[in-house]
Parts: C-alpha cells; structure tokens; sequence
C-alpha cells in the first residue's frame, strides 16, 4: 500500500505538474495539504484519486487539478487576503491559505461550516482561515475589499457585489460562469474600476444558490 504521502507527491507530479501547472508554490502547497484528511471515511481511499470527491449532500470537493488551477490563475502571495465562496470541507482555503495571508471562506451549509472548521483545525490552520456561515453571493463586506476572489460554485453571471467586494488595483477573481452542465472558468481582474475577463478553461461546478439568509 503506497503511503499518502507518495500519493500525494503522485497526484502533484501526474495530474498538476504533468498537465501545465508549473507554479512551484502551488505545487507546494497542494503537496502539503493533507487532501484525505479533508475528505470523509467512507471514500478516503480515492482523496488523490483525478476527479472530485463528494463530500456532504450533493456538493462535492473539486478534482486536484481544478484547485491547483484555481489558486495558480489567482497569482496568490503573502499579502494576499483571500475570499472563497463555497468553503465546502475547507480544503482549498487549506490550499490558498498556504499561498496568501489570510482566507475568509463563507459557506451557506451549517453543516459544511462545522465540517471545514473540524478539518482546518486538524490541519493546524485556523488562524489563517475564518469559516463564515452566510451566503456567499453577497460576499463579505465586512473585510471587503480583497485581492483575490475564488467562488467555487457555478452562476450564469458574475454577482456584482463580488466585483464591488474586490480590490481595485488589480484584484483577481476566478469563478465558473454558465449553467448546470456547461460552464466556463472565468478570470477577471479589476484595476481602477476596469475589469478584465478571461476564459480558463471548461469546468462543472455544483451551483451557487442564491437568496439564502442566516438563521440567526
Ligand atoms: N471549495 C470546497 C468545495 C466547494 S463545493 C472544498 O474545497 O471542499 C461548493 C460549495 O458551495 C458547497 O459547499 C455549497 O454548499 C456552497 N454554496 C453554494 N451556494 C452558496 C452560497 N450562495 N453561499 C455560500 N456557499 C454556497
């Protein structure tokens, strides 16, 4: 039986470094996440398996390459301060909170929140990400504006408050613009009020709903 380790170190060099991401932090980091550890009992078995693992209810974690692509078109450094929306299980705040300063990952799902809150604790990395319960499509004004947007569910347009929310002298946001079964990863970068767009890549996120409010 390999080690996880070696099936880490397996997946980073096969699926991401074999297929064009050559980012070396990225690498890094996504060879230091515990992916397994994030991912629960019943499938662990397939956590650097290339393809999404589900993860609670139908939401899922997205594949390894998906992920490592997400955090490498952001262009994350230190002084980064990270939103994520959809934080899911938490594993890629775990990712991008390697790369940046600080990651506020809101999630809707109690549930979820609870789940990456646990799995970010065990990966010691608490107090580099703050799980939010909310929704997510209103962003997080509060610590608004941020550098780096990465929305991990799909929507046929881009939420204007997430542009609003992000920084205006070149902030970058990635974001899986289209419907259920057709989607485009978007890159979009802001700079005095300009926004930019690029097509990634063909994706399939699980939706991003809308019109969600706290229980509290
Ligand atoms: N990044 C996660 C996977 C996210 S899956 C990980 O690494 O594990 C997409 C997540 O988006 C799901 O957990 C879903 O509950 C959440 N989601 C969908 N709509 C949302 C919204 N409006 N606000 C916040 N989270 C939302």
């Amino acid at each position: 039986m390999p080690s996880w380790e070696q099936l880490r170190n397996e997946m980073v060099e096969g699926q991401l470094r074999g297929r064009g991401i050559s980012d070396e932090r990225v690498l890094q980091a996504m060879n230091q996440v515990p992916r397994h550890e994030f991912i629960p009992n019943t499938n662990r078995g397939s956590a650097y398996a290339d393809e999404p693992q589900p993860i609670y209810s139908q939401q899922t974690i997205s594949q390894p390459y998906m992920v490592a692509l997400m955090a490498a078109s952001l262009e994350l450094n230190e002084t980064d301060m990270v939103l994520e929306v959809g934080g899911g299980s938490g594993y890629a705040a775990a990712v991008m909170a390697l790369l940046a300063r600080h990651v506020y990952a809101i999630e809707r799902e109690p549930a979820l929140v609870n789940l990456a809150r646990s799995n970010l604790a065990r990966a010691q990395l608490t107090e580099r990400v703050t799980v939010i319960t909310g929704d997510g499509t209103l962003g997080y004004q509060h610590c608004s504006p941020f550098s780096a947007i990465s929305v991990a569910a799909a929507a046929p347009t881009i939420p204007p408050i997430l542009l609003d929310q992000l920084y205006d002298k070149g902030g970058r946001m990635v974001m899986p613009v289209g419907h259920a079964h057709g989607q485009d990863l978007q890159l979009i970068r802001k700079c005095d009020g300009e926004i930019k767009q690029w097509s990634v890549t063909a994706c399939r996120f699980v939706p991003l709903r809308a019109g969600w409010t706290s229980p509290n």
